[in-house]
C-alpha cells in the first residue's frame, strides 16, 4: 500500500475495505479484525482517503482498514449531523446542500475522510474557527479491546482529547456528531499589499464580525518571493428570491485552471503571469458570489495531476500573528535555496486549540499551508528534508508549529520540542491500547520509544 505522496511503499498483511454495511455488521468485522491483529501480534491501521503523505495511514505488515461507508444524516433535535467515519466531505455536503447546512469546519479540499479530518486535528478557512475538532460534539470510539466508548468534551474526555489530531492511535472512530451553519452566499473582497503588512492586516479582519471565511497568498515566483501578499475575506451576501444554487463540485479557492498551477514547475514565467491572474484577474472577472458549500466543495483534482516521476508534498507552518513576518523572513533565506519547487502558499486562522493532547496552535495563529512538486528521488528527497528541517528550526524558535500529516521529515527532538503533549500521549496511548495494536509511521518514528 501507499499513500498520496507515493513515497511510502509499505508492505500490508492484509487490506479490508469496509463497504456500505450496517452499524452492527461494521462493528463486528472491526472486533474481528482487532482480534485476530492481536492474537498475531500484528498493528491496526485506520484509513480513508491516504492523502496523508508520511505513512500515517500505514502500517508495516499490519492489518489496513479501509473506511468507505458514507452515511450523514441530521439529528434535527440535537441540531448536529452524525457522520459515519469513512464518509468524505463530499458526501456529507450533498446531503446538507438541499437542507440548508454547510460544515462549520473542515479542510480547504473535500475529498478526504471526515474521521480522518479529525484524526489529523485539521483545520479550515472559515473564521474564527480552531480545529474542526472544536465543532464535533461527540464521538463513538473503538478501543483495542473492542469497546466502544462514547466520547465528548464533558464524557471520557481524555479519550477525545487524544483522539482529535491522535492520528488513530487511540481507537478506530466510528462516527461523530458535527456542527453545521446555515450555507449562505458568501462575497469575497481583495486586498493586496506588501507581505510584511499581512499579518497586522489579517488580525485586524478577524475582529471583523461579519468576515466568516478569509485566505491569504503570497507571490512565489524567486525574483519577488514572499514580498507581496493577497487577502481574500468573504462576508454574507444576501439569499436572491430564488434561494441559494445547489452546491457545484469544482470550489472556487483554488481559482486557478490546473494548467496553469501545474505550468509553473520549472517556469518563473508562470509564477509570474499565475500571480498576475490572482490579484488582478479574478477581482476584475466577475463578483465571485458563491455559497458556501461550494466553496468548500473543492476537489483535490484540481490542482491537477502531479508529472510522472515527481510528487506533491504539502508542508504547514503554525505562526504566532506577533511573530509572522520573522517566519516570512526565514522563508525568503531558506526556501529558495531548495530545489523542489515551490507552487503555492495559501495563509489560514486558526484558533487556539486547547483540547488536544497534540495541538498545534497552543496559541493563535496563522497558518502557512505550502505546496511544493517534488522529483522522486533519493536527491529529492535529501533536498526536501533538509529544508523541512531549517523551517521547522525557524518555527520552533519562534514559538510555533509544524503540522504532522505531511513528510515525516521533523528530527526527533524537533517534533518533542514543538509537540510537549507528545510525553503524555504516548504514557496514556499504553495505558488504552497496552498491546500497543494501533501502529502507523507516525508512532514508529517520534512516540514509540
Ligand atoms: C491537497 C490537500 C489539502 C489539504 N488541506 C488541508 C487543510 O486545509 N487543512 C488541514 O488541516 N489539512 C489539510 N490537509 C491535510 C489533510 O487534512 C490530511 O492529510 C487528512 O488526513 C486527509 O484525509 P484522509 O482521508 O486522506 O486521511 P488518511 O490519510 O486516510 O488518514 C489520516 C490519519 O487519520 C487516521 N484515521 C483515518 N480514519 C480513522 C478512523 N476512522 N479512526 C481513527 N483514525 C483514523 C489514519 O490512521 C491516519 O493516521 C490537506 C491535504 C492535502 C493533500
Amino acid at each position: 500500500m501507499n499513500d498520496a505522496s507515493g513515497l511510502n511503499a509499505t508492505p500490508a498483511f492484509s487490506h479490508r475495505v469496509l463497504g456500505p454495511n450496517s452499524d452492527e455488521s461494521i462493528i463486528a468485522a472491526l472486533r474481528a479484525e482487532l482480534k485476530s491483529a492481536a492474537s498475531q501480534n500484528r498493528p491496526v491501521v485506520v484509513g480513508a482517503a491516504r492523502h496523508s503523505m508520511g505513512g500515517q495511514s500505514l502500517a508495516r505488515n499490519g492489518a489496513a482498514i479501509t473506511f468507505a461507508a458514507p452515511k450523514c444524516e441530521p439529528d434535527r433535535a440535537a441540531g448536529v449531523y452524525r457522520v459515519q467515519a469513512g464518509t468524505r466531505w463530499h458526501e456529507a455536503i450533498q446531503v446538507m446542500d438541499p437542507l440548508g447546512h454547510s460544515p462549520a469546519v473542515m479542510q480547504s479540499n473535500s475529498d478526504f475522510g471526515i474521521a480522518s479530518t479529525f484524526s489529523v486535528g485539521a483545520h479550515g478557512w472559515a473564521v474564527p474557527y480552531g480545529p474542526f475538532g472544536s465543532t464535533v460534539r461527540s464521538i463513538r470510539l473503538m478501543l483495542a479491546d473492542g469497546s466502544i466508548m462514547s466520547c465528548s468534551r464533558s464524557e471520557n474526555a481524555e479519550l477525545f482529547s487524544m483522539a482529535m489530531g491522535g492520528y488513530g492511535l487511540v481507537g478506530i472512530v466510528l462516527d461523530l456528531d458535527i456542527d453545521v451553519v446555515p450555507n449562505t452566499f458568501m462575497r469575497p473582497s481583495y486586498e493586496r499589499m506588501s507581505a510584511d503588512a499581512l499579518s497586522e492586516r489579517f488580525v485586524r479582519r478577524l475582529s471583523d464580525p461579519a468576515v466568516k471565511m478569509m485566505y491569504g497568498r503570497l507571490n512565489v515566483a524567486r525574483a519577488d518571493f514572499f514580498t507581496e501578499a493577497l487577502l481574500v475575506s468573504y462576508r454574507v451576501d444576501p439569499t436572491p428570491a430564488g434561494g441559494l444554487p445547489p452546491v457545484a463540485r469544482h470550489g472556487a479557492l483554488t481559482g486557478l485552471t490546473r494548467s496553469v498551477y501545474r505550468s509553473q514547475i520549472g517556469s518563473e514565467s508562470a509564477k509570474r503571469a499565475r500571480w498576475l491572474a490572482e490579484t488582478q484577474g479574478a477581482p476584475r472577472l466577475g463578483s465571485g458570489v458563491t455559497t458556501r458549500n461550494t466553496l468548500l466543495n473543492e476537489p483535490v483534482a484540481n490542482l491537477g495531476a502531479s508529472p510522472a516521476a515527481r510528487t506533491d508534498i504539502l508542508h504547514e507552518y503554525f505562526v504566532p500573528p506577533a511573530r509572522f513576518n520573522a517566519f516570512l523572513a526565514a522563508c525568503r533565506e531558506i526556501i529558495p535555496k531548495a530545489k523542489a519547487e515551490f507552487l503555492n502558499v495559501t495563509l489560514r486562522s486558526v484558533a487556539q486549540d486547547d483540547m488536544s493532547v497534540l495541538s498545534y496552535a497552543t496559541t493563535d495563529r496563522i497558518a502557512a499551508v505550502m505546496s511544493f512538486s517534488q522529483v522522486m528521488t533519493a536527491e529529492g528527497e535529501a533536498d526536501m528534508l533538509l529544508m523541512t528541517e531549517a523551517l521547522i528550526e525557524r518555527v520552533a524558535t519562534l514559538g510555533g508549529a509544524y503540522y504532522l500529516p505531511y513528510r515525516l521529515h521533523a528530527r526527533v527532538d524537533q517534533f518533542h520540542r514543538v509537540y510537549a503533549g507528545a510525553a503524555r500521549f504516548t504514557q496514556r496511548k499504553r495505558h488504552y491500547d497496552p498491546g500497543l495494536l494501533f501502529r502507523n509511521a507516525l508512532w514508529d518514528n517520534y512516540l514509540a520509544a
